[in-house]
């Protein structure tokens, strides 16, 4: 018998974890999993159990009893506790933190509760005596005839026959003639039930890479790279991977990088499996997140579509996961713990016996590289759907348009191909890295661009608004009418962003409509959806995006792409922008010519010479990956190396500066001391970050690069350790997404 449960009380304050031991009430059937309430010093905190136990050291009169078992079924599955320990171990943070992940954060605290509805049903009996017994009253009698078939109906349905019903069913229910009760109602985000549509007859392509998937998924393991060019047919090969996982009595957990591809994506999903399709994303309402994630645990739910943290979804018999665009940024969380969402997902099909799916039309460097040395299997569709050809691609030289006298943002050809297409009666689709009106605002007589107060970036300016925002921290500041520096009153923004791409269209179309797709116009809900639907009714000609538009969709009429400015990418200061600039430019040439027409697609760019806009320009990912893999080779960057920093933040340059420089003189006294690990660490330099300043904080670094090595690094341990041990706002990040 078990009469102990350890709990881990769900409190962040300090690095360790706090577990306690309770007593068990012996009514309460304790699982390990288990979410409870329990009491903690004067207050009530919920906690997991961790284990259970039927021994205990400490004296039972001072120990308290679980207060309460919040949930029917264990909240945290076995695999997925392993897998909540194994980060924090790995993120040296507290278990607390990864269980969090596991658990919608609305579910914690009781903020959101299960939605019933009262329900009414006929016992059965004598309908005519029943009905004499409530003498004059009409509605009772109504009632009673209304609920004679014996089906249980809602009050709310009542309600629309029958006004006010409650009371008379309350009647009738203290007689002992039917039965009220309250039922729960899973609240879901989509209006209809799914229409289901019949399987196509797969491409041979298809054929030869599920011949590979769908055997390993009935053994339950394997780990594969598809690299399918974009139309390719990859979501059918998804589709057909998980059917076989459900007919196998198995669920899949399927990834997709942006919550704007949802819709297009799970409405696929749902015409081919119906409501076992659940979907889990930051969008959904509180009380949606909350019953989806109840239908998954529950069982009911047996294939999960969502966003990264999709990833911890509480699926029991694993079949699959599958990461759709595995080279996205997005699979990347920096939010603490941080976690890279293809690892996690190897790591629960490698425990939980399952098949791992990565897909792309540009994988990223590293799983190619991976996939080479036969750590996944590579899977290959070289050819679109139907042997429709990959979209022409034409590179534009800016700098020969200017020469020619054209100082707008459209080249000659663009402006030519957008009018065509636009009176052929088809779509375009125009893509430009940022949003906003224009990206800096320049001072012409100083030359000094306008920063965010909190942030040493420039702002950018917005239309709508008339404003500069940061796009760093979000402030917004009014537009100074004379420069701050210099007084001068010639001051104007510069460069390109999506409002301005917009404004442009408009310009040389004026009777088009136009959607413009960015951060800014799909906040809400459904704000991206608006947009996406009147493009796709073919009411809108031309969408104006930012890279969220530039990968997944599939627009049928989609014959124009064009890159408005390709180089933006690549001008960033990180070892990726190559291969950044090539997954960008070959995912959007993707979006043209995705049926019967041939597609077109635009390139505008200073840098027609550049090897990665030449590689987009012929959509040959091996080229690229060739010319890439030797240069990170030459240049020891990552697969080959890690790259390394403390970043330290302070209200002060010179205290961050300080903090920097003291860990700088550490790590070179642990090298010192320790000449094993010097072969491992090519430099160690200390600096301030590249953006020196961040919603108010200096930032400052010790920057490093390591190489990879095939063994736990004793070196890596040491600064994890220095971490630790680091007073004030120290982290340490080991390929961050951003070097910024
Ligand atoms: P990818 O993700 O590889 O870019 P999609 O999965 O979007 O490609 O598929 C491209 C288009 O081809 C979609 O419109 C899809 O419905 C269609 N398609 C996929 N497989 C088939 C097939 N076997 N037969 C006919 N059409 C298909
Ligand atoms: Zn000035
Ligand atoms: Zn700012």
């Amino acid at each position: 018998m078990t009469d102990y449960c350890d709990v881990i009380v769900d409190i962040l304050t300090s690095k360790t974890d706090k577990t306690f031991t309770y007593l068990a009430p012996e009514n309460m059937r304790l699982q390990k999993g288990d979410r409870v309430l329990v009491p903690f010093g004067p207050r009530k905190i919920e906690g997991i159990v961790l284990r259970l136990k039927d021994t205990c050291d400490l004296e039972p009169s001072v120990m308290k009893f679980v207060l309460k078992k919040l949930d029917p079924q264990p909240a945290i599955l076995e695999p997925l506790m392993d897998l909540a320990m194994e980060m924090a171990q790995s993120e040296q943070c507290p278990l607390a933190a990864t269980l969090r992940l596991m658990i919608p954060a609305q579910m914690r605290m009781d903020r959101v509760k299960p939605k019933t509805e009262t329900v009414a049903r006929w016992l059965g009996g004598d309908l005519e005596s029943a009905k004499e017994q409530q003498g004059r009253s009409q509605k009772r009698k109504l009632l009673l005839d209304l609920l004679s078939d014996g089906q249980v109906q809602a009050v709310s349905q009542l309600k629309l026959l029958v006004r006010d019903p409650l009371p008379a069913l309350k009647h009738l229910s203290e007689q002992g003639l039917i039965d009220l009760s309250e039922r729960e109602i899973f609240r879901s985000p989509f209006q209809r039930a799914a229409e289901l549509l019949p399987d196509p007859v797969l491409t041979s392509d298809q054929e030869i890479a599920l011949s590979e998937i769908l055997p390993s998924v009935e053994k339950g393991k394997g780990s594969f790279l598809l690299y399918g060019v974009t139309g390719s047919g990859k979501t059918e090969v998804y589709i057909r991977a998980v059917r076989r996982c459900l007919r196998l009595g198995k669920t899949a957990i399927v990834l997709v990088p942006e919550i704007v591809l949802t819709p297009q994506i799970v409405s696929w999903f749902r015409s081919r499996f119906g409501d076992v399709a659940a979907v889990l994303h930051s969008r959904l309402s509180s009380g949606e997140k909350y019953d989806e994630w109840r239908r998954i645990r529950r069982g009911d739910a047996r294939v999960v579509i969502g966003a990264r943290s999709a990833v911890f979804a509480p699926v029991s018999d694993l079949g699959i996961i599958i990461i759709d665009e595995e080279h996205e940024q997005s699979y990347l969380s920096e939010h603490t713990p941080s976690y890279d969402a293809r690892k996690v997902a190897q790591f629960r099909c490698q425990r939980e016996g399952a098949t791992l799916l990565l897909a792309s039309a540009t994988p990223s460097l590293v799983s190619y590289a991976k996939a080479r040395r036969g750590s996944y299997m590579l899977l290959e569709m070289p050819r679109r759907v139907n042997n429709l050809p990959l979209p022409h691609v034409e590179l534009v030289d800016m700098r020969e348009e200017l020469r020619l006298g054209n100082r707008g943002i459209f080249s000659a050809q663009l402006q030519f191909k957008l009018k065509e297409c636009v009176q052929r009666g088809e779509q375009a689709i125009l893509f430009v890295n940022r949003r906003g009106y224009a990206p800096s605002v320049q001072c012409l007589n100083c030359g000094k661009n306008i920063q965010c107060p909190s942030c040493e970036v420039a702002m950018t300016f917005h239309r709508e608004d008339q404003q500069l925002h940061c796009h760093y921290c979000g402030k917004i500041e009014p537009l100074p009418k004379t420069c701050p520096e210099c007084a001068s009153p010639y001051i104007k923004p510069m460069g390109v962003g999506t409002q301005r791409v917009e404004e442009e269209v408009k310009k040389l179309l004026p009777d088009v409509e136009v959607v413009r797709v960015d951060a800014d116009t799909t906040q809400g809900k459904h704000g991206h959806k608006r947009q996406l639907d009147r493009f796709r009714q073919g009411k809108a000609r031309v969408m104006v995006g930012t890279q969220m538009i530039a990968k997944g969709l599939d627009f049928p009429s989609v014959t124009l792409v064009g890159a408005v400015l390709a180089d933006l990418t690549l001008n960033l200061p990180d070892f990726r922008s190559a291969e950044r600039t090539f997954q960008l430019l070959t995912q959007a040439a993707g979006r043209a010519g995705r049926s019967q027409r041939q597609g077109q697609v635009i390139v505008q760019t200073y840098k027609p010479e550049h090897y990665a806009i030449k590689a987009a320009a012929t959509q040959d990912y091996l080229d690229f990956f060739k010319v890439e893999f030797e240069k990170r080779k030459r240049g020891l960057y990552p697969p080959f190396t890690k790259l390394v920093r403390f970043l330290v933040r302070d209200d002060s340059l010179d205290k961050a500066r300080q903090k920097s420089g003291k860990l700088l003189i550490e790590i070179r006294k642990a090298l010192q001391n320790n000449p094993g690990w010097k072969k491992e660490v090519i430099f160690v330099r200390e600096d301030e970050a590249p953006i020196r300043r961040l919603m108010g904080r200096y930032r400052a670094q010790v920057f490093m690069k390591v190489l990879e090595q095939k063994e736990p690094s004793p070196f890596m341990a040491y600064l994890t350790d220095l971490q630790e041990r680091s007073e004030g706002d120290v982290t340490l990040q080991v390929n961050p997404p951003s070097l910024a």
